[in-house]
Protein backbone atom coordinates (compact mmCIF):
# COMPACT_ATOMS: atom_id res chain seq x y z
CA UNK A 1 0.00 0.00 0.00
CA UNK A 2 1.90 3.34 -1.17
CA UNK A 3 -1.22 5.89 -2.06
CA UNK A 4 -3.16 6.48 1.34
CA UNK A 5 -6.44 7.72 1.62
CA UNK A 6 -7.44 10.38 3.89
CA UNK A 7 -10.71 10.66 3.89
CA UNK A 8 -11.04 13.01 -0.03
CA UNK A 9 -7.56 12.96 -0.22
CA UNK A 10 -4.83 11.22 -1.11
CA UNK A 11 -1.24 10.75 -0.09
CA UNK A 12 2.14 9.06 -1.63
CA UNK A 13 3.76 6.67 1.16
CA UNK A 14 7.31 5.30 0.50
CA UNK A 15 7.24 1.27 -0.02
CA UNK A 16 10.37 0.64 2.45
CA UNK A 17 10.20 3.35 5.19
CA UNK A 18 7.22 4.78 6.79
CA UNK A 19 7.85 8.36 4.77
CA UNK A 20 4.98 9.42 3.25
CA UNK A 21 4.83 12.60 1.08
CA UNK A 22 3.58 15.68 2.60
CA UNK A 23 1.37 17.08 0.75
CA UNK A 24 -2.39 15.23 0.11
CA UNK A 25 -4.14 15.83 -3.04
CA UNK A 26 -7.65 15.13 -4.45
CA UNK A 27 -8.42 12.19 -6.51
CA UNK A 28 -8.43 14.08 -9.07
CA UNK A 29 -5.34 15.46 -8.87
CA UNK A 30 -3.31 12.10 -9.25
CA UNK A 31 -1.24 12.94 -11.76
CA UNK A 32 -0.27 16.09 -9.79
CA UNK A 33 -0.21 14.24 -7.04
CA UNK A 34 3.04 11.90 -8.60
CA UNK A 35 4.29 14.85 -10.74
CA UNK A 36 4.89 16.59 -7.12
CA UNK A 37 6.32 13.54 -5.65
CA UNK A 38 8.51 13.16 -8.44
CA UNK A 39 10.38 17.19 -8.54
CA UNK A 40 10.56 16.32 -4.39
CA UNK A 41 12.96 13.60 -5.43
CA UNK A 42 10.64 10.28 -5.32
CA UNK A 43 11.42 7.82 -7.59
CA UNK A 44 7.59 6.34 -8.73
CA UNK A 45 7.49 4.18 -11.68
CA UNK A 46 5.56 1.54 -13.04
CA UNK A 47 6.28 -1.99 -11.28
CA UNK A 48 7.04 -4.37 -14.96
CA UNK A 49 5.34 -7.64 -13.47
CA UNK A 50 7.98 -10.83 -14.05
CA UNK A 51 5.99 -13.08 -16.98
CA UNK A 52 7.21 -16.31 -17.73
CA UNK A 53 7.56 -17.59 -21.35
CA UNK A 54 5.65 -20.75 -20.57
CA UNK A 55 3.75 -20.12 -23.46
CA UNK A 56 2.00 -22.93 -24.65
CA UNK A 57 -0.02 -21.54 -27.50
CA UNK A 58 2.04 -23.95 -30.25
CA UNK A 59 1.24 -27.06 -27.98
CA UNK A 60 -2.70 -26.18 -28.02
CA UNK A 61 -3.16 -23.63 -29.92
CA UNK A 62 -4.71 -20.29 -28.33
CA UNK A 63 -5.08 -20.83 -25.14
CA UNK A 64 -7.74 -20.08 -22.89
CA UNK A 65 -7.30 -17.12 -20.78
CA UNK A 66 -7.19 -17.20 -17.49
CA UNK A 67 -8.37 -14.11 -15.32
CA UNK A 68 -5.18 -12.68 -14.91
CA UNK A 69 -6.12 -9.19 -13.19
CA UNK A 70 -3.37 -7.42 -11.03
CA UNK A 71 -4.06 -7.68 -7.77
CA UNK A 72 -0.90 -5.63 -6.25
CA UNK A 73 -0.43 -1.53 -7.30
CA UNK A 74 1.78 -1.80 -9.87
CA UNK A 75 3.87 1.23 -9.26
CA UNK A 76 6.94 1.30 -6.58
CA UNK A 77 7.20 4.74 -4.56
CA UNK A 78 10.27 5.19 -3.11
CA UNK A 79 11.39 8.55 -1.30
CA UNK A 80 14.38 10.77 -1.49
CA UNK A 81 15.84 8.79 1.89
CA UNK A 82 15.48 5.91 0.36
CA UNK A 83 17.15 6.20 -2.97
CA UNK A 84 20.23 7.45 -1.35
CA UNK A 85 20.64 5.48 2.05
CA UNK A 86 24.05 7.45 3.17
CA UNK A 87 22.26 10.32 4.21
CA UNK A 88 24.09 9.96 8.16
CA UNK A 89 27.12 10.49 6.02
CA UNK A 90 26.92 14.59 5.11
CA UNK A 91 27.09 15.98 1.74
CA UNK A 92 29.14 13.27 0.44
ZN1 LIG B 1 11.56 5.63 2.23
Amino acid sequence: MSITRHGERLQVCCDTCPASYPNKYLAEDFGVMIADARTAGWIIRKAVPKRSDNDTTDLFGAAPRVAGRAVDEPYTHTCPSCISPNREGGLF
